[in-house]
């Protein structure tokens, strides 16, 4: 099956529900718009892409820290921050089927159903429109634009929209005990501001000198009006955040160092080098002199899974202004004090999530005894993967699965296991490899004659014997961090 297509999208998600991976949230319910819950398996692999970032970012870097900031924050931090009257999206309500859309959004499906149907000028041009119009907050061109292009609503069929409308993204609610003395607080966001807040705390504790970084695993929350394509977009989701602090002056060398570093991080997944690119943004946020967004292949396109933003000394002096308090840095090598620069990595870990389902998920056509099948198989890095090995005992007599649970408890105090007794051993290869687990181990008479078990291999099927004794090398070998993190150069930082 090809994986650029909506059909695709439709394989992955059921996958995702039918193996435990992502389950839609409050699901007898009939479900929450835009919220999911990952499952057994998903939480594993969400999990190990977590490691696999914080490694990369914190533990490999002697000038990056970790921390973990409260979702809520003073209410002031988002005014200062600019969400309170700038986190907008541009909405159009069809006023027939009383549904809300992003205008920008609208008219960037026409320019790529311009392109699809071969009209590249048409496309071009319209991109160019809408640049222009984003980049001036022009409402009433994007209203222009829409009726002049003939956008209909996909529900009621009919052109009869409201004005563009600025619609905000922050969730908000109330802390405190009483209606009359409670506080409306927000929902972050992004997880950013707690970092910026924390500037001084931890640069104090850690005596971190610049340039030095601060990292973030946490959720954001947004009101998205349009949730769709899955984790693509959520209303709950979760980010993984740099914040790099410099000197003011050398932010754009930095800001080009680290777009090649998080393309690097995101390459060794092994997706391939052509389902990445750079894009750069039209129109940075307030915040920012350069931004620019990694962008994966998704199976409805190109669509960013990471940004990176210059965002100067836009926060920290916001923060100086509204808090009062001096946030700045004593340079000892200039004896200079200022507000440090700031060069951000902001990626969306579910979005990342679903591009690696979107390159493991494989559909390949083999052999069955002298038929044509289909194979599932996710062909997850050995590093990520949820369970790296399959203990399965081929019969459930003669002692087997003593013998298979003996390895069993050896292995699982290092690796993430699973015993499976069940069904033929060809059905139990087939749902491991569904999963995505990198060995099967199989158990069977010569064990416990030899102590040597079978070793099957997920991409390649082969199958070689090996001793019990050599398992947890082969294990290591292949599951360790090293093999994704060697590639990762960080001695330039
Ligand atoms: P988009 O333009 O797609 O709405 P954004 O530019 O608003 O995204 P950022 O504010 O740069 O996104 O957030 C950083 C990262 O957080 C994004 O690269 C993306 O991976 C992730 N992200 C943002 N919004 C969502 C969402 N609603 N659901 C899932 N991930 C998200």
């Amino acid at each position: 099956m090809s994986k650029k297509n909506d059909d695709f999208l439709k394989s992955i998600i059921s996958h995702a529900k039918e193996y435990g991976f992502v389950f839609p949230s409050s699901e007898i319910y009939d479900g929450l718009g835009a919220v999911y819950d990952y499952g057994q398996l998903g939480v594993e692999l969400k999990n190990n892409l977590k490691t696999y970032w914080w490694k990369a970012m914190v533990q490999m870097n002697e000038n990056i820290v970790g921390i973990d900031s409260a979702i809520f924050m003073h209410p002031k931090t988002w005014k200062a921050s600019g969400h309170v009257d700038g986190f907008n999206d541009p909405m159009i309500d069809n006023k027939d089927s009383k549904k809300r859309y992003r205008a920008d959004q609208l008219l960037e499906e026409r320019i790529e159903r311009y392109e699809k149907d071969g009209k590249a000028e048409k496309a071009e041009q319209l991109q160019k429109d809408l640049d222009e119009a984003i980049l001036a907050d022009d409402l009433i061109k994007l209203k222009e634009l829409i009726e002049e292009h003939n956008i209909a609503c996909p529900i009621s069929g009919t052109r009869n929209w409201t004005d563009v409308r600025q619609f905000n993204l922050m969730f908000s609610t109330q802390m405190g005990a009483t209606s009359e003395g409670a506080e409306k607080v927000y929902l972050r966001p992004e997880s950013a501001q707690g970092i910026f807040l924390n500037f001084l705390n931890v640069q104090k504790t850690s005596r971190l000198k610049i340039p030095f970084g601060i990292a973030q695993i946490g959720k954001a929350f947004r009101n998205e009006v349009i949730a769709r394509q899955f984790v693509m977009r959520m209303r709950e989701f979760e980010q993984m955040e740099l914040q790099f602090f410099v000197q003011p002056g050398t932010e754009l060398d930095w800001y080009e160092k680290w777009k090649q570093i998080r393309l690097d991080w995101h390459m060794a997944l092994g997706a391939g080098k052509e389902k990445y690119r750079f894009e750069d943004h039209v129109k940075p946020a307030h915040y920012a002199n350069a931004a620019v967004d990694i962008e994966f292949e998704y199976p409805f396109g190109f669509r960013e899974v990471e940004g990176i933003h210059s965002r100067t000394d836009f926060d920290l002096k916001q923060h100086m202004e509204y808090s009062g308090k001096k946030l700045q840095y004593f340079d000892t090598a200039t004896n200079q004090r200022y507000i440090p620069y700031v060069v951000e990595t902001s990626i969306g870990l579910d979005r990342l999530f679903l591009s690696v389902l979107s390159h493991a998920l494989t559909y390949e056509e083999i052999e069955n005894g002298g038929k044509k099948d289909t194979r599932v198989v996710l062909k997850i890095h050995p590093v990520i993967a949820p369970i790296k090995a399959a203990i399965l005992p081929l019969t459930r007599k003669d002692g087997l699965p003593d013998k298979a649970r003996e390895i069993l408890n050896k292995l699982k105090v290092n690796y993430n296991t699973q015993y499976e007794e069940r069904d033929s051993i060809g059905r139990r290869y087939r749902r491991q490899d569904a999963i995505g687990t990198p060995f099967c181990i199989t158990v069977d008479h010569q064990t416990l004659e030899d102590d040597t078990i079978t070793v099957r291999h997920r991409d390649s099927m082969e199958q070689e014997r090996i001793s019990i004794d050599s398992l947890e090398d082969l294990l290591e070998k292949h599951t360790k961090w090293t093999n994704l993190l060697k590639e990762i150069k960080t001695d330039s930082l």
